[in-house]
């Protein structure tokens, strides 16, 4: 039996919560703490009303949604500098993730939550309120759509996106949201040789290039993770994101 398997509360284990997320250069402090607390206990409540997360054992919780959130934007050394405002988006955010452990490690980014079903954000927008969450707001819509919004196009220093589709049209739903120099994270589980091929050419495309790729082991139940790193080198093509349905359909 593993160490943290005794985390079978239905609320979280604030030493062990802490104890997973430390990283050698950041803690996380006692207000992100009783944050990620009150995000779990907001996510169990709203899920009887509507499917957020199948994902609400404290353990498989604390691993496949906070710490995945939290490594994903470790190698990009923003945890702990607050100094500067900064802008992301989580695309497809469904039950809030990786976008809401995001905001609440990195206070100093405004961060959007867009999906295409209006009722999640609904519920997500009962979560930031029920969490005081300052620098969260939500987008009902497809990314497809909002990514042609020139009050969205080249607004964000960081996308986030997971669990949404293929990696070519993850890179189709969040490069045309990037400012020039901005990183989108694209979060995966097994990653191949040939993926990298097939991105490198899709993100060329779109203005963007393969930076680095990072391999990963979670720290429970140590499966494999990959976070891939675009980014924005040149202005996104005015015909991407193509039209609803386009980037799944014939995936570039
Ligand atoms: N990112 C969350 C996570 O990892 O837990 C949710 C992943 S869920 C499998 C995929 C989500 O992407 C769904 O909530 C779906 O509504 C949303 N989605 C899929 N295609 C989309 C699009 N084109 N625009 C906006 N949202 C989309």
């Amino acid at each position: 039996m593993h160490k943290y398997s005794v985390m079978t509360q239905k609320y979280l284990d604030l030493a062990i919560v802490r104890n997973i997320l430390s990283t050698p250069n950041w803690q996380p402090g006692e207000e992100h703490l009783q944050k990620f607390q009150q995000l779990y206990m907001q996510i169990i409540n709203k899920n009887k009303r509507g499917n957020l997360t199948r994902i609400t054992e404290p353990q498989e919780f604390l691993e496949k949604h906070l710490w995945d959130a939290i490594a994903g934007i470790k190698p990009l050394k923003i945890l702990g500098k607050e100094e500067e405002t900064k802008t992301a988006i989580d695309i497809g955010t469904g039950g809030g993730f990786p976008g809401i452990p995001i905001a609440i490690a990195c206070p100093n980014y405004q961060v959007t939550l867009l999906d295409s079903v209006r009722k999640k954000m609904l519920l997500l927008d009962e979560i930031i309120t029920a969490l005081n969450l300052q620098n969260v707001k939500i987008l009902s819509g497809r990314a497809e759509e909002i990514g042609q919004d020139l009050n969205q196009r080249e607004s964000c220093d960081l996308a986030a996106i997971r669990a949404v589709g293929l990696p070519s049209v993850c890179a189709e739903y969040s490069l045309p949201f990037l400012k020039l120099g901005g990183i989108a994270i694209l979060y995966r589980g097994q990653w191949s040789a040939e993926e990298t091929k097939s991105l490198s050419l899709a993100a060329k495309k779109l203005g963007g290039e393969i930076k680095e790729i990072a391999s990963l082991q979670t720290p429970l139940s140590k499966s494999i993770r990959h976070c891939i790193y675009l980014e924005k080198k040149e202005p996104t093509p005015a015909q991407y994101p193509r039209r609803v349905g386009i980037p799944t359909k014939k995936p570039l």
